[in-house]
């Protein structure tokens, strides 16, 4: 797989100043980071991001990188490339151009930056898990109890990966020094390498195979089927995310375990839309009701309430329930519920609301005549939907 280049990445030429670097990773970091961006691949762009500032960002690595091409740093532990070591007369190769790329590639795996040291402690994995929730259970909150696979330390071994009373002992093929250097002979003279001890992984230590803990088999942690009880806040909405410290996979050589992520995802309602802490609702009202004023039900995610339609209101008006819609996720009261009332005219009319009607039009000084129903407009009438 290709790996993209650090410059495209940040968006920058190969030539920007550090502080451009800077800006541009500062633009980038705000836009994906995961806690804001929650769309997918965010996440991995963001990663990328990092690992190019964290290159670009450091002279020494930056000329590295400029010199060795565009190949990216391989993960800790990854094959190949071990310690950026000294290869003598290193000076003397920058001379060279053109085909030392090639030479130097084959050596160095395309890598160009300092090893991490494998003994270090080392967080381990975010993970993350999807939530579906009724949209009710988003707007009130509900404790559940989720099941997820992570990496757990070891409890027999508590990590070490060692039997009780047993330790790991010195690498008998480095000698402890994780790396291994080997001499080469080149037609520019002798070159010296250094890549990761295969057998102890850099670590400098192993553990004997007859000293394994016999329930992780040395490797310090195991696979297994973790039950979590999660307090769902209330108001929390669809795609926003919550971060449960510690509970992602166990770390390396006594690090923290990493984080679990708990992305939301809310099932909409059938009889409210919402947006943020707002619930919008919608309600019919009949010509006399918005002409005189009433009193009407209306539905909230609170239960119903009765609101006051006042005379003379007009279709699609809007009216504002304070504090009947979703909590604030803060815990600080409620949004607030918005009502659009519709006015509904009769589709048909009998012929006391017919005389009723036309009385009213006379009232008001208006000379309608009417249009008698036909037989197709009742047809029509009775396969539209009201
Ligand atoms: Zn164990
Ligand atoms: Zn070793």
């Amino acid at each position: 797989m290709a790996e993209q280049d650090y410059y495209d990445i940040l968006g920058v030429s190969k030539d920007a100043s550090e502080k451009d670097i800077k800006r541009a990773y500062r633009r980038l970091a705000a836009k994906y980071h995961p806690d804001v961006n929650h769309e997918p691949g965010a996440e991995e762009k963001f990663k990328k991001i990092n690992e190019a500032y964290e290159t670009l960002s450091d002279s020494q690595k930056r000329a590295q990188y400029d010199q060795f091409g565009s190949a990216g740093p391989q993960d800790a532990g990854g094959q190949g490339f071990g310690r950026f070591g000294g290869f003598g007369g290193g000076q003397a190769y920058s001379n060279f151009g053109g085909g030392f790329d090639d030479i130097f590639s084959q050596f160095f795996g395309g890598g160009g930056r300092t090893r991490r040291d494998p003994t270090a402690p080392r967080q381990g994995r975010d993970l993350q898990y999807a939530m579906t929730l009724d949209f009710m259970d988003a707007v009130f909150g509900k404790t559940t109890t989720i099941k997820y696979d992570r990496d757990a330390e070891c409890k027999t071994c508590h990590g070490t990966g060692a039997k009780p009373g047993k330790s790991p002992i010195t690498c008998p093929r480095c000698h402890g020094a994780g790396v291994i250097t080997s001499v080469r002979q080149t037609p520019l003279g002798n070159m010296q390498t250094q890549t990761t001890c295969p057998e102890c992984n850099g670590t400098g230590k192993i553990i004997k195979p007859e000293d394994r803990c016999d329930t992780c088999h040395g490797a310090g942690h195991v696979h297994e089927r973790h039950e979590l009880e999660v307090k769902v806040p209330a108001g929390v909405d669809d795609g926003q995310q919550m971060r449960l410290q510690h509970q992602g996979d166990a770390g390396e050589n006594g690090g923290p375990a990493g984080d679990l992520y708990i992305v939301f995802r809310v099932t909409p309602s059938r009889e409210f839309r919402r947006d943020g802490s707002t619930i919008y609702v919608d309600r019919d009202i009949s010509f006399a009701q918005a002409a005189l004023g009433d009193e009407v039900k209306v539905k909230t995610v609170h239960g119903d309430v009765n609101l006051k339609i006042p005379a003379g209101t007009q279709s699609e008006t809007n009216f504002r329930l304070r504090g009947k819609g979703v909590p604030h996720l803060n815990g600080n009261g409620n949004g607030d519920e918005h009502v659009t009332v519709h006015v509904k005219t009769p589709k048909s009319l009998n012929k006391r609301q017919r005389e009723a009607m036309l009385a009213f039009a006379a009232a008001s000084g208006e000379d309608v005549k009417g249009v008698k129903k036909t037989v197709l407009d009742k047809l029509r009438d009775a396969f539209e939907d009201k």
